[in-house]
Order: structure tokens, then sequence, then C-alpha cells
């Protein structure tokens, strides 16, 4: 178990203007320079985790408010938006409904106690205790903001992580990777685009190519299934097709989900080829162009459309980190506190961070369940380490894994307490088990009467609109 210490700046002489009330603009660069307040407690990031973990402290110091705060909180992130990430694969696809595309981090930073400021990490000075971000530009390519430094006295680096293309030729040019919201829009686009090309040219399905078998894979696999299929209903010429969409599942290991047990594996597999997808598995995609894939090096299959699933990596940005340790999957090495090898100021969590929490476990899974049970920790952790209180090392505890196959489908278990205890779960039920984890995800951030009227207006959009989102 590790202790902490505090920093050399140690918290700040708590400031006579409250920071609770005083709200800043989106972004103030002289704000963001000049920081004499509270102890700073900075996070990067406002993901599964990170967002979860602004709003844990934030609603911790609310409570302290009254004995003067010892810390504010802001949040960074590149983003005005927070998405639910395991639900990328249905805004791809057009099927999520209009009230889960996202929340608004500027609402979410009134309601908990924190601040929010739009910005893109770019690198880091540890001496200064100063992160900088990157200029901030508009869509037309105008800055908004240049590169500016903000000052932190704790630093949560929570940028999640992109997908690892093991520098295969042709994938950042040709395959779509869903590493974020903007991603999946684009790839909701394009498949529109091949819909639209298929019913022009009246025959022959869209042929859809996904490489990688894991969770993000078969899930979008089984939500394109449906989302052609309604798209098809809808048209005329797509509708005479036997089958409206071509969609190859491939994967370079012996099956699908490996992460999960052999039994779900199998299920997973057996439910998707019922539906129709082509499961290729042992093979390997080696190149990636505009409308075919390389299997082994020989075989071309045609593919309108490319989707790249295979594993996840750390984002660039962590190579610019002031030399903190990255392993092999370029993740920021980090103790069972969950603070960097090298520096005890600076935290990382959720997918961008390694941490071994015993010597000889596993490393704590690059997972939802694992980011959010890290911003709990973290929320009391670094509050204690304020009050100079010990710190026991971060646990992770496996609650179970559930994969989405469909709007009225799923498989996988849930774990108990007791190890080696779970109940394996499919059908409709694994279905609503695997929406209560985001439904919980929403409740904690705006409370269950917002997150039922939510809910109410999904079902109404359900009933009064197309089941796939056409724009
Ligand atoms: C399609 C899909 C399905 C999945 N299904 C599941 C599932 O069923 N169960 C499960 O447990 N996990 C699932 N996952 C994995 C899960 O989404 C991640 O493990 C989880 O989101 C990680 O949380 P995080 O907080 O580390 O990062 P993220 O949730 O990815 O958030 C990272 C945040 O950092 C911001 N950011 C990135 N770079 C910067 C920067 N340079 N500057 C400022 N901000 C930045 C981003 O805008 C984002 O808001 C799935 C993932 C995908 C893609």
């Amino acid at each position: 178990m590790n202790r902490w210490h505090l920093s050399p700046g140690g918290p700040r002489s708590p400031s006579s203007s409250s920071f609770h009330d005083s709200r800043p603009a989106l972004f103030s660069t002289s704000e963001l320079r000049e920081h004499g307040g509270p102890h700073r407690i900075v996070i990067v990031g406002g993901g599964a985790g990170g967002l979860e973990l602004a709003v844990h402290l934030g609603e911790q110091l609310r409570k302290l408010r009254r004995r003067e705060a010892p810390a504010e909180v802001v949040l960074i992130d590149a983003a005005l938006t927070h998405v639910w990430k395991p639900w990328l694969h249905e805004l791809a696809a057009g099927t999520l409904g209009g009230h889960d595309a996202g929340v608004e981090f500027l609402q979410q930073a009134r309601r908990h106690n924190f601040r929010f400021h739009l910005g893109t990490l770019e690198s880091l000075d540890r001496a200064r205790h100063e992160l900088w971000l990157a200029p901030l530009v508009d869509d037309e390519g105008t800055e908004i903001a240049p590169r500016r430094p903000v000052a932190y006295d704790t630093l949560v680096i929570a940028v999640g992580s992109i997908v690892n293309d093991f520098h295969t030729p042709g994938v950042a040019e040709h395959a779509i990777a869903l590493n974020s919201a903007a991603d999946a829009t684009r790839f909701h686009r394009l498949l529109l685009a091949a819909c639209a090309r298929a019913e022009v040219r009246s025959g022959g399905p869209v042929q859809i190519a996904i490489v990688g078998g894991g969770a993000t894979g078969v899930e979008l696999a089984a939500e394109l299934i449906e989302s052609v299929h309604a798209i098809a209903g809808l048209g005329t010429e797509l509708r005479q097709e036997p089958q409206p969409v071509q969609l190859r599942l491939i994967e370079s290991g012996d099956r699908l989900v490996s992460a999960l047990s052999e039994d779900i594996s199998r299920q997973a597999r057996e439910d998707l080829e019922a539906r129709g997808v082509e499961v290729l598995l042992g093979r390997r995609v080696t190149e990636v162009a505009a409308n075919h894939v390389v299997l082994d090096g020989h075989e071309v299959l045609p593919a309108e459309l490319t989707v790249w699933a295979a594993g996840i990596r750390g984002p660039e940005v962590l190579e610019k980190l002031d030399g903190l340790e990255l392993n092999r999957s370029r993740q920021l090495l980090v103790r069972d506190t969950l603070q960097s090898t090298l520096d005890a100021d600076v935290f990382a969590m959720g997918d961008c961070a390694s941490c071994v929490p015993e010597a000889g476990a596993p490393a704590v899974p690059p997972r939802a369940q694992a980011a959010q049970q890290e911003a709990r920790y973290l929320a009391d952790a670094l509050l204690r380490r304020l009050e100079s209180r010990p710190v026991e090392g971060f646990r992770f505890h496996d609650r179970g894994s559930l994969v989405s196959l469909g709007s009225r489908d799923a498989v996988g278990r849930i774990l108990g307490r007791m190890p080696g205890h779970g109940v394996r779960l499919q059908g409709l039920l694994a279905r609503w088990a695997y929406w209560s984890a985001h439904h919980a995800h929403m409740v904690r951030l705006q409370g269950a009467l917002r997150t039922a009227w939510d809910q109410v207006g999904n079902w109404i959009d359900g009933r009064t609109q197309a089941r796939v989102k056409l724009h």
C-alpha cells in the first residue's frame, strides 16, 4: 500500500471569492493562468471515468463548503458534450435514442459544483505544474483562443484510448475507427450514403467489413444488421434484396469476445450468424483499401465501408507529458494509488492508464466499469490526500460483462461479490442489464427524475419517428 505526500505547493490558502458563485466564461485565458486560490484539481477528459470523478468530487466539496472548501475542481475536455462511449456503435448505426446522445459538460458543471473548460491537452510542464492546451479553432479554422497554459496542483489524466491499427497499411486513410462521437456520426453518414448508392445501382447488398471481433466489433455488427434492414425496409430496391447487407466480421483469434468465457463467445457467434453476419475467425486483415480489404496478404474481399475495431492504445498526446512512463500500448504507468510512476501530483485513470494493483495480478482492464470504479476511488482518495490522511490502493472488482446483440438481445455474465460466483444472462433480461449500466451512469450525472424524463422522451420518439436516424 502506498501513502501519499502533499505536493510541495500543498493546498493554497482558500481565496475569499467563492469559485462556486463566480461562473467563468467557457474559457478564460487570464483566469486559467493566474492561479492563487484553493488547491486546484484539474481533470483532463470527461468520459466514463473523468466526468464521474468531477461530479463526485464537486458534490463532496459542496458538502464541505460551509467549512471552506479545501479545493476546486476544473474539468477540461476537447468536446462540449459527454458521450457514453460504450454506445458509440449505436450512434454509428443511427439507432441511439436522441435523449441518450450526450450530456452537456457546462450543465453538469453548474449542477455539480465544478468548472468546465473546453480545450485539448497538448503538453505538460511538470516542474511548473502547468498543462498546455492546443489553440481552439472553430469549424471554419478560425482561432478562437491561442495555445494556453492551465495551472494545477493535482492533475488527473483521463483522456481514454484510441483504436490500435497495428501499422496496417490503408487503415488511417480508408477505415473508420470509433474513437469519438464525431467518428460515429461520420460513419453513420457514410452508411446512409452506402445505402443510397445500393438503391441507385439497384442490385447487390451494402458491403461492410468490421475488423476485430471484440465487444466493439460484435456489438457494432449486430446493430448494423438491424439498422440496414430498417433502412432497406423504407426503400424500394434494397428491400428486394434477399440480404440488403453483406457484413463480414473478421477476427485474427480463434473466437469472438475472447476476454469472456467460451460459452459466451459461442453464443455471440451463433447469434450473429443466425442474423446473416459472416464470421471469419483466424484471419488477419493485412491491408485496407477504398473498396476492399486484403486478408492474410492475398485474399481480396469487397467492402464499401470498413470499421477498424482491433484493440486499443493510448492517444498520442500521452507521449508529450514531460517524460511520464508509458507501456507498449502507450498507456500511462500508474501505481495502485493511480499516481503516475514518476510524479506524485499527476494521476491517470480509465483506458489511458495501466494499473497493476498487486504484483502478479492482471492489469485493470480498459472498460467503463473500471473507469467508474477508479473515479469513485479517486474522489475519496484525493480529498483524503488533501487532509494528509492515509489512502489504500485501488482494487478492481469485476462485476461481469455483457455484450449487446442488437436492440432486444445481449449475452454475458454478471458477477457477484464472491469470487467465482456469477449468473449467465441472455436475451431480453441481459439486454435490460446492459442498458441499466448506462442508466445508472445517467442517474449519477443528472438524477433519477431527469433520467426518467429522458427515457419517456425516447419512448415517444420511438413511436413518432423512424427507428433509424436518416440524416
Ligand atoms: C463501441 C464501444 C463499445 C464498448 N462497450 C463497452 C461495454 O459494453 N462495457 C464496458 O465496460 N466498456 C465498453 N467499452 C469501453 C469503454 O467505452 C471505455 O473503457 C470507457 O469509455 C473508458 O472511459 P475513459 O473515461 O477512460 O475514457 P472515455 O470514456 O473514452 O473518455 C475520454 C474523454 O477524454 C476526452 N479527450 C480525449 N483526448 C483529449 C485531449 N487531448 N484533451 C482533452 N480531452 C480529451 C474525450 O473527448 C472524452 O470525453 C466500449 C467501447 C466502445 C468504443
